[in-house]
């Protein structure tokens, strides 16, 4: 009998294995790739250092950074460099710094004199109700706390940047639940904020979040875990049934053609809500999912190209550069990436990843190679003065990239908890349940570690 069978090696299951085992409990992890780490992945050619998925782990707690250390990867950290603090936002084909002080945000042309003074009056404006405030978008709730202008050129690209998504549809409640809790506890987002710091600042809580990757990579996390989990990670393994008994559940699972069985205390899922629809679920559990919605994950292309860095004239002081819906282009942004951390291009090259589809654009999910740099290669001769051709390129599409926290959440999450509810030691997270954010996917793999059965 095992403590617990873990379904899905991404970063969520990764950690809530190993969390598990270094409290000896005994553990199984299911994947049915080759590979763990889901869409963690660094690749490494021709002198460049490339991640085909994330390419930044915000650390969101001290917890984060001690659990880092206790893999022995903090000699292996790597800092975002100062100046990737800096961020452009494309307004009329230009990039704009957004701005970072009271100076600059009073003279940045990126917003008009009317929505700089429209900002001033937002702690003076009044919440919305409880009720409404379950189901507003993010899109209302900016347009109605900031103005429709910090709507168009500060949240949707923002918001493009992070789910790939459409502010209009994502739900504030579940896709930033910290701003909805700044309007709920403070009435405002300034006085909400202000609030908040307050009581870090009393309780001790107060955390300086960190955007890191590390020197190899950020697939060094999910290979560090995947080599401390050893044999206990089953890879290209298709579970073939589930069945409930008294004592906890027992799971069969296909690999190399070859069938196994296994019982356990304690069933843990941790794989995107398309996949968890089709596991071999008891009739019953598979009921309430069937009646419950999918959640939508739009398609997105990462095309990271390198160049001779004197091919390009704009300065790539920054993290990047998002492209409000508004501005009616072809790409949703561009990352710098060799400005944001070292040792991601040879030396006098840069690297530049270029994300292309997202919500926004279902219409390119299934564009090709040519096509999609086509695209990218115009786009950065007009918005970064691009003069050059590409010395390397390497492209990742994710035809499902990012959960959407949009109106099917609330039933999905209903679903899901009613299930748990009545299938004592079944447990569902990861990134269709605990937030989008690698970060997140590591404190949901904490919270899964931690429920006793
Ligand atoms: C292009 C892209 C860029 C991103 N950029 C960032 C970024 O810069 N920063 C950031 O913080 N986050 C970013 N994210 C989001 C972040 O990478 C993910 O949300 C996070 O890694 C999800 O981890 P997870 O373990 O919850 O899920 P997943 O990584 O999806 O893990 C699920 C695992 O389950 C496996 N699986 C699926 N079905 C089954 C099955 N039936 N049986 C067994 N196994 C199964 C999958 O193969 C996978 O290994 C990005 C995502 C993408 C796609």
């Amino acid at each position: 009998m095992q403590d617990a069978i873990i379904i899905g090696a991404g970063i969520t299951g990764l950690t809530a294995a190993y969390l598990l085992k270094k409290r000896s409990q005994k553990i199984v992890v299911l994947e049915k790739l080759a590979k763990t780490g889901g869409p963690i992945s660094t690749i490494r050619e021709k002198g460049f250092l490339v991640e085909t998925g994330p390419n930044s782990l915000l650390l969101p707690d001290r917890w984060c950074e001690s659990f880092l250390s206790e893999l022995d990867l903090t000699e292996e950290l790597l800092e975002s460099n100062s100046y990737a603090k800096k961020r452009y936002i494309v307004k009329n084909g230009r990039p704009i710094a957004v701005p970072s002080t009271p100076v600059q945000a009073i003279s940045t042309p990126l917003f008009s004199l009317k929505a700089k003074l429209g900002f001033l009056a937002e702690p003076f404006r009044r919440p919305i109700s409880k009720e409404a405030a379950e189901s507003e978008t993010v899109a209302s709730f900016v347009s109605r706390r900031m103005g429709y202008e910090f709507l168009d050129y500060a949240i949707d690209p923002f918001v493009s940047g992070v789910y790939a998504g459409n502010a209009h549809e994502l739900i504030l409640k579940h896709a930033f639940p910290l701003m909805r809790s700044f309007e709920d506890e403070g009435k405002s987002i300034i006085r909400g904020a202000i609030k908040r710091k307050k009581r870090q600042k009393a309780d001790g809580s107060a955390y300086k979040k960190r955007s890191i990757t590390f020197k190899q990579g950020l697939a060094t996390l999910p290979q560090t875990l995947t080599s401390i989990l050893g044999d206990a990670i089953h890879k290209e393994s298709s579970v073939k049934s589930i069945q409930k008994e008294n004592q906890g559940w027992t799971l069969t699972w296909e690999k190399n053609g070859q069938l196994f069985k296994q019982s356990c205390r304690k069933l843990i899922v941790s794989i995107p809500s398309h996949a968890v629809k089709r596991l071999p679920w008891p009739s019953e559990i598979q009921t309430t999912l069937d009646s419950s919605p999918d959640l939508v994950f739009p398609a997105v292309h990462s095309l990271s190209l390198g160049f001779k860095r004197s091919d390009i004239k704009h300065p790539l002081d920054g993290f990047g550069a998002l492209v409000p819906s508004k501005e009616k282009r072809d790409i949703l942004g561009v990352l710098f990436c060799s400005s944001i951390y070292g040792n991601r291009a040879p030396q006098n090259n840069c690297l530049l990843t270029v994300m292309i589809g997202g919500r926004r654009r279902p219409d390119q999910a299934n564009l090709d190679e040519i096509e999609l740099e086509k695209i990218a290669l115009r786009e950065l001769k007009s918005l970064i003065g691009l003069s050059g051709e590409p010395v390397f390129k390497s492209l990742s599409s994710w035809p499902r990239a990012i959960p959407q926290y949009d109106q099917a959440f609330t039933p999905w999450k209903d679903a899901i908890d009613k299930i748990e509810d009545s299938n004592p030691g079944l447990y569902f997270g990861g990134n269709c349940i605990d937030g989008i954010a690698m970060g997140a996917s590591i404190l949901s793999g904490k919270r899964l570690s931690e429920i006793k059965a």
